[in-house]
């Protein structure tokens, strides 16, 4: 068969464009919610290496020689921003890596560290073990994850401007699910009292979500987890449970049980259940996705606030 030679141009053009299409984006997110969501974004543009892994503590965390190495090969790197990885400028420098960083919190208000998001005004609830100087926590509010879809949007159409269609139907895709889980939470809130919405949880990790959707935390350890609750402040929380009578008591998948098992023994509060704050769980867990993360969290609220009739 005989080809004219445009056909053989557009033949060796189409041999050499199709390893370039088929090459995935790399990215490196550093924790499981942001690695989520780049792979509903990014879908199969994408391949995600998320380095604090399901139930990882992302405050704390220690990067590995596999971490730099990891990051080394990136094309694209998604960090939260406002504090929450202090290990993460490190971490690049080391690696070598000088690529493009999203920080997906870009643009979010974010919550001082030091305010008192309680709003029933507990004057003596002291958050001054907190180091940081804003909550990092701010995919808790459904609203800032659509500004964190957006700046990982944004992010990679700029690593792959080719793929730039695909990602932004993925994109719409993942904020309709956004939009239908924060009406979820909104409605299932609906019918509690504003003044019974109080939860304790393992450490401050719900100051977004409490103020989103009107509900008071309360935690014996302040927004890092790096500190320890002090002795101080478990028995002035203890003291606030009893008075107020707060019956939800919830279990962080990223903290250990004890402190707030002790908690429950010399109060009439109950461990409510598990919630998921700043990690993901595994695949086969109930929150394996951020989507998952909302509506496992709200199912484990609204059961702990509903008063039994
Ligand atoms: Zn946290």
């Amino acid at each position: 068969m005989k080809r004219s030679f445009a056909a053989s141009l557009a033949m060796a053009m189409a041999l050499f464009a199709l390893p370039a299409l088929a090459e995935p984006v790399k990215v490196v997110a550093t924790f499981t919610i942001l690695g989520d969501m780049v792979r509903q974004i990014g879908g199969d543009e994408v391949a995600v290496t998320t380095l604090v892994g399901p139930d990882g503590d992302a405050h704390v965390y220690e990067p590995t020689p596999a971490d730099a190495r990891a990051l080394g090969a990136a094309n694209l790197v998604v960090v939260n921003g406002l504090g929450m990885e202090g290990w993460i400028d490190r971490l690049v420098k080391a690696s070598g890596y000088k690529g493009p960083v999203t920080v997906t919190s870009t643009g979010v208000k974010p919550i001082a560290g030091e305010e008192e998001h309680d709003e029933a005004g507990h004057e003596d609830h002291d958050h001054g073990h907190d180091h940081g100087a804003f909550d990092p926590h701010a995919w808790q509010s459904v609203a800032n994850a659509r500004i964190y879809a957006d700046n990982i949007l944004k992010g990679l159409v700029a690593a792959a401007p080719d793929k730039a269609a695909n990602l932004r139907a993925n994109h719409a895709a993942f904020k309709a699910k956004l939009d239908a889980v924060e009406s979820e939470i909104k409605a299932a809130l609906k019918p509690i009292p504003r003044k019974d919405r109080k939860i304790v949880t393992s450490h401050d990790a719900f100051g977004y979500y409490g103020k989103a959707y009107g509900v008071t935390f309360l935690a014996p350890v302040g927004m890092s987890t790096e500190s320890e609750a002090a002795a101080g402040d478990i028995a002035k929380l203890i003291r606030q449970i009893k008075k107020e009578k707060i019956k939800a008591v919830f279990v962080e998948n990223i903290a250990d049980p004890r402190l707030l098992e002790q908690i429950t023994r010399e109060t009439s509060a109950r461990i409510g259940g598990r919630v998921y704050s700043d990690a993901l769980s595994a695949a086969d867990g109930p929150a394996a996705t951020y989507i998952d993360m909302m509506r496992h969290n709200l199912a484990q609220f609204t059961k702990a606030l509903t008063p039994a009739s």
